[in-house]
């Protein structure tokens, strides 16, 4: 399966609301094989999520896995996002088309995702913590919006080996999609 290139900050894919799926276009071999290939994508790269943007493909899909959080693969489809609680929890998060940089990202800590899987069956599920922070900047990917948006204090941006080059543990068990 081809790994796709990620775009990067810049590039307009980033910054464009993507498209909804008609279930024809979903069903068709062409969007099957892009859904497989943002899965390997996600994989080569190391990340727990990749939105179809990621890839210059402005289409309303993500894709997210965690076997370290014990989230199994999820793929999501015309996505729609429901805060739980207005709450906001503060955690690291990174962006692969944002690479080597972290910050700290208010999330809300429980979300209602509704859409469709790969299959075009319907989805409506709730997810919590670091599940529901992936969802949020996945989402977030679709409609132009990337993590650095979303900070409110940019004192914790920081490149990654920076940190670790002094020992530090922070942003160590980032989100990185
Ligand atoms: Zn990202």
């Amino acid at each position: 399966m081809p790994v796709l290139p990620i775009v990067r900050l810049g590039h307009p894919a980033l910054r464009a609301v993507a498209r909804a799926l008609s279930p024809e276009q979903l069903a068709g071999a062409e969007m099957q094989q892009l859904i497989d290939d943002l899965v390997d994508t996600m994989r080569e790269a190391h990340g727990v999520g990749l939105a179809a943007s990621q890839v210059a493909a402005e289409i309303q899909v993500f894709v997210y896995e965690s076997a370290g959080h014990d989230i199994p693969l999820r793929v999501v489809v015309n996505p729609m996002i429901t805060p739980q609680e207005r709450e906001l929890v503060y955690d690291w998060e990174g962006c692969l088309s944002i690479p080597d940089l972290r910050g700290m990202v208010p999330r809300h800590p429980e979300v209602r995702v509704q859409g469709l899987d790969r299959s075009g069956q319907p989805l409506d599920y709730l997810c919590r913590g670091f599940e529901a922070r992936i969802v949020q900047h996945e989402f977030d990917h679709l409609n132009g919006v990337v993590f650095l948006d979303r900070m409110r204090d940019f004192k914790t941006l920081g490149y990654i080996d920076e940190w670790q080059r002094m020992g530090d543990g922070e942003g160590d068990e980032s989100a990185v999609g």
